[in-house]
């Protein structure tokens, strides 16, 4: 039995027609599946030059190789295409039961070309696929077009829904899809690219299910790693995180982390957990990047103290397969909600100097329900506070809403205009780029972005890591695929010959330049973030470390090869190499991916936790391409480095097939 399927679906909207392509098991001993399996098909069925909300754009949805198996953590999906906001290569991740539902389906992806002619939805299961008339959707939010869809399931089981609300609809560059009743796959504007093909929902309703070589195996290795995954610090206080903040914030020396602390953190509160550490070491970008704890102090973090968020909560949310469960299900205000993730609550926090929780709740329910990634809309809108306060946009402009630093209704307001693409708001739903260059007047300067894309809220100047992957990542501005701090948790150290173990302590003061450690750490922790988002799992899984968390085991025993961690690595270098190759055939120039100057310390900030210090970030993006095999100065591919990987300018599924 093979943990893959063998097949992928194709779907044509423009003429509403449908196919099956095999794919032979060399495919996956060369790319995996998920996020491997996906640049092979995308790198060369997408022309050059394809506009991204053209028929040309392909719209992939996958799971990872091991999803479906008696393996844990496996419950992300990735969507997949040419990014409208960057034009490069634009993936986006998500948890919930959609990875499973594609498997369930029969399929290890399925991939969406051509624009239909009126609002349609797709409807999917083992034995069918059908291309059904979305006009009663169109115009729902996304977590009342799941609802109506679970409602009028003709299926015995209850479909599993992706979806789109008002801001894909409405071609807004920042729109992501949106799960399981407000989890978005945010990232890279792919609900735009959903919208633009008129394509509102896909629903899946499969039951085929997933075989294993080796299922006694499996089930044993997640026995073992299910027992750390459940490992607890007991009666630990709120104050905790913020105390463990503050401490590495005065330590004169910097401290290898291990994950197994995160995971506690995660366990209790969630993402919710970094909420005050983070402001408090300086990993929480304020006040649209320009600011510190000096104008958001600990005393106003406060009001967003972890244990303020958990009083909402009424029960953990986990993802399939997931035993952490970081999610949750909160109530407010009489309804339902996901809770707030660090990343919503910073942005509508510290990056516009608000003390108000109940707003976070509201703006998270907002912007799932519009689809809209909190991320970019977050610094869209601290970006346009600051600009007004320069008088690069006036009350005209706004329409008479006054932005002004900690005025969460404002925030409010503006963010229904940038979903209805109403007035200002469609001057800033497109995010800060492309904001600042119709403003002018050096609006470039207060917008953070990398090669178009904001960035998520952890900052360069705490972990220049932050700013590196930023930067040289093929889908840039990603805050989970890679930092420093993700390496030491990985500890791929005890099983990978060659690879670096870093000192248990550091200088802070040598984080911001380019080193040998530096440039080994990254490259490795790219190759492995592709290699688990091939094989589907979640970030926050990694940080148990591969000692604990039997990634390259489960791989061999679900597959039944039996290749070693050293080989598995080589596939996720295959994996980005690819993904950059996409851009380089796409015209993209990675030069032009690198982080905007304020994010890295240019100028340095002059008070707060990253006082004084400046990312020396041209000499890590050297250093990287160099070192992962791709020219040092252009950042594309060496023809040794696509020879040794077995990658050639070719149709790479018709080679392997
Ligand atoms: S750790 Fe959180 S995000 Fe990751 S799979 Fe579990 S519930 Fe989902």
């Amino acid at each position: 039995m093979k943990p893959y399927t063998g097949k992928i679906l194709w779907v044509n909207l423009t003429d509403g027609s449908f196919h099956e392509e095999a794919l032979p098991d060399s495919f996956y001993e060369h790319f995996l599946a998920g996020m491997g399996l996906a640049a092979a098909i995308l790198y060369r069925r997408i022309p050059p030059g394809a506009d991204p909300l053209g028929p040309d754009n392909i719209l992939g949805f996958v799971p990872g190789l091991l999803t479906g198996t008696p393996s844990l953590f496996t419950g992300r999906w990735t969507a997949v295409g040419k990014s409208p906001l960057t034009g490069a290569w634009g993936d986006a991740n998500c948890g919930g039961t959609f990875a499973p539902a594609i498997k369930q389906c029969g399929y290890d992806g399925i991939f969406i070309r051509g624009i239909s002619p009126k609002p349609v939805y797709l409807s999917i299961t083992h034995h069918s696929v059908e291309i059904c008339d979305a006009a009663h959707l169109w115009g729902l939010d996304a977590i009342a077009t799941e609802q109506r869809l679970w409602a009028e399931a003709s299926q015995p089981k209850k479909p599993s829904v992706a979806c789109i609300g008002p801001a894909g609809e409405n071609r807004s560059l920042i729109a992501g899809i949106c799960h399981d009743q407000g989890r978005l796959a945010a990232r890279a504007g792919l609900g735009t690219v959903m919208g633009s093909k008129n394509l509102k929902a896909v629903a899946l309703a499969g039951t085929r299910r997933t075989g294993c070589a080796r299922p006694d195996e499996m089930k044993a290795l997640s026995s073992q790693c299910n027992r750390y995954a459940q490992l607890d610090i007991p009666a630990m206080p709120a104050s905790f995180p913020r105390l463990l903040g503050a401490a590495m914030r005065k330590l004169p020396f910097a401290i290898r982390m291990d994950g197994m602390l995160i995971m506690a953190l995660f366990r209790k509160w969630g993402t919710a957990s970094l909420n005050q550490g983070s402001v408090e070491w300086g990993d929480s970008p304020i006040k649209n990047w320009a600011g510190s704890d000096r104008d958001f102090p600990a005393r106003q973090s406060d009001a967003i103290n972890p244990d303020r968020v958990l009083a909402y909560e009424q029960r953990k949310y986990h993802c399939y397969a997931c035993p952490l469960g970081c999610g949750g299900i909160c109530s407010f205000e009489g309804m339902e909600t996901h809770k707030p993730e660090y990343e919503t609550t910073l942005a509508f926090s510290g990056m516009i100097l608000s003390t108000d929780l109940k707003a976070v709740f509201a703006i998270n329910e907002k912007l799932n329900r519009a689809g809209m990634d909190s991320i970019s809309a977050g610094n869209t809108v601290a970006f346009a506070i600051e600009a007004y306060e320069k008088g690069l946009l006036t009350p005209e402009m706004t329409g008479g809403l006054e932005l002004k630093w900690g005025d969460a209704q404002a925030v409010d307001a503006l963010l229904d205009r940038m979903i209805a693409r109403d007035g200002i708001g469609d001057l800033l739903a497109d995010g800060v780029k492309r904001a600042a260059q119709r403003l002018g007047n050096g609006a470039e300067n207060l917008a953070v972005h990398a090669g178009g894309q904001e960035i998520a809220f952890h900052d360069p100047r705490q972990d220049p890591g932050f700013g590196l992957h930023s930067s040289v990542e093929p889908s840039p501005g990603k805050h989970t695929t890679g930092a420093f701090v993700y390496y030491d948790t990985f500890k791929l150290w005890r099983k990978i010959p060659g690879l670096p173990k870093p000192p248990l302590i550091s200088s802070k003061d040598g984080r911001y330049h380019s080193d040998p450690l530096k440039t080994a750490k990254a490259v490795a922790t790219s190759n492995f973030t592709q290699l688990y988002n091939a094989a589907g799992l979640c970030l926050f899984g990694t940080y148990l470390g591969v000692e604990r968390l039997p990634l390259f085991e489960w791989l061999n025993a679900a597959t039944g090869w039996n290749r070693t961690p050293a080989e598995y690595l080589e596939i996720g270098r295959r994996i980005q190499t690819l993904r950059q190759m996409f851009n380089i055939r796409q015209g993209v120039d990675p030069r032009k991916m690198r982080l905007s100057p304020r994010a890295i310390g240019l100028p340095p900030l002059q008070r707060g936790a990253n006082r004084g210090r400046s990312v020396e970030l041209d000499g890590m993006i050297h250093d990287y391409w160099d070192a992962i095999g791709w020219h040092p100065e252009t950042g594309i591919p060496t023809p040794e480095t696509i020879a040794a990987l077995d990658l050639h300018d070719e149709d790479i599924v018709s080679r392997y097939g």
